[in-house]
């Protein structure tokens, strides 16, 4: 991944895209702070991919980003871009970089921003670093993504309360955390907010086993339980999954779903420091001639990966994990 050194590497953009996740604003900080250390000038690009199209950006100095390592969302705002899906889009935005002589680009968002970067530097040779900015911890190449555990601490939040009420009701609770395609918030929320059994899009679901697994639990003089779903579940969300054990056991279950409050809040101290980290480590990439690469972190060290493992390999669930939820089941 190295390439050439860039001799000087003078001016960097950057911007954040996709899906917004507690997070973004401490790695943008460090992306500014980290440039501005080694004697680089950054602009901010607004609104991800649809900024760099229409050229909306923002000089960036230390002051910009005082105050906001404990701010929730972008202060870049972040969007989804149909343009930039498009070469002419990307040829736009191209322009957008050479206009304002940039000689780098920082992506922080999810893999679907990381493919956007590897077509522009596919097309172009322009250097893009990224960096895994989304709740859904599902990118291949690191261990976590910046904004997972803050949404993690939101849904235990949650989850505590509504312990509260299913203790008090001796009652079945379903709640639903985010995760459209990835198991890793539900899974993590089941053993931080102590659940029964998570339900996840990687896992076959079955609904005969959860009621037998209810049965039990009552035999033994459990009568509160809390299941934790992610929304993508094979079957199906929290709603259909209540639906399938009424009719199937006649048990009335309460749901919550948690919804959106997970991807923001105020980034929690692993989130800060996993942005700060990569954020400068992005930086760093730049300044030593890295041309097409994602920064990540893996057994606590900083690491670099082509992007493209982003979409090619499929981070798994570690099952131990998900064992460990029936072990404390018990
Ligand atoms: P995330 O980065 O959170 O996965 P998306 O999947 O919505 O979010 O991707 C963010 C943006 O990245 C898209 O709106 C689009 O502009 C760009 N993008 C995604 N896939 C591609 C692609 N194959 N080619 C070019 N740009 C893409």
């Amino acid at each position: 991944m190295p390439g050439k050194k860039i001799k000087k590497l003078k001016k960097i953009a950057v911007l954040t895209s996709g899906g917004d996740s507690p997070g973004m604003n401490p790695a943008i900080r460090a992306v500014v702070r980290t440039a501005i250390y080694h004697k680089i000038e950054v602009i901010g690009v607004k609104w991800g991919y649809d900024g760099l199209i229409k050229n909306i950006t923002t000089p960036l100095i230390s002051r910009s980003v005082g105050g906001i390592i404990n701010r929730g969302g972008t202060i870049l705002y972040s969007a989804r871009s149909k343009g930039f899906k498009t070469k002419a889009g990307r040829k736009k935005a191209f322009n957008t970089l050479k206009k304002h002589r940039v000689n780098g680009l920082i992506v922080i968002g999810g893999d679907g921003s990381y493919r956007g970067a590897h077509e522009l530097h596919q097309e172009t040779d322009f250097p893009v670093i990224g960096v895994p900015g989304t709740i859904d911890n599902d990118i291949a190449g690191t261990d976590y993504t910046i904004g997972f555990y803050t949404a993690i601490d939101t849904a235990i939040e949650a989850i505590d309360k509504i312990r509260d009420t299913a203790v008090s009701h001796n009652r079945l609770f379903l709640i639903e955390v985010m995760g459209r395609h990835a198991g890793f918030i539900a899974l993590a929320s089941a053993i931080a907010g102590g659940a029964e059994d998570a339900l996840l899009p990687e896992t076959p679901t079955n609904i005969t086993k959860i009621i037998k697994q209810l049965q039990n639990y009552k035999k033994r003089g459990k009568v509160s339980s809390i299941i934790i779903v992610a929304e993508g579940d094979d079957a199906g969300n929290a709603l259909e999954v209540a639906e399938k054990i009424r009719k199937k056991a006649g048990y009335e279950t309460r749901v919550s779903v948690i919804g959106y409050q997970q991807r923001g809040g105020i980034p929690s101290a692993l989130d800060r420091i996993l942005a700060t980290r990569l954020g400068s480590a992005a930086v760093e990439e730049l300044i030593n001639g890295t041309k097409c690469a994602m920064v990540g972190i893996q057994t606590n060290e900083v690491i670099t990966n082509p992007l493209e493992i982003a979409w090619e390999k499929k981070k798994p669930i570690d099952k131990s994990l998900l064992k460990l939820v029936e072990v404390m089941s018990c």
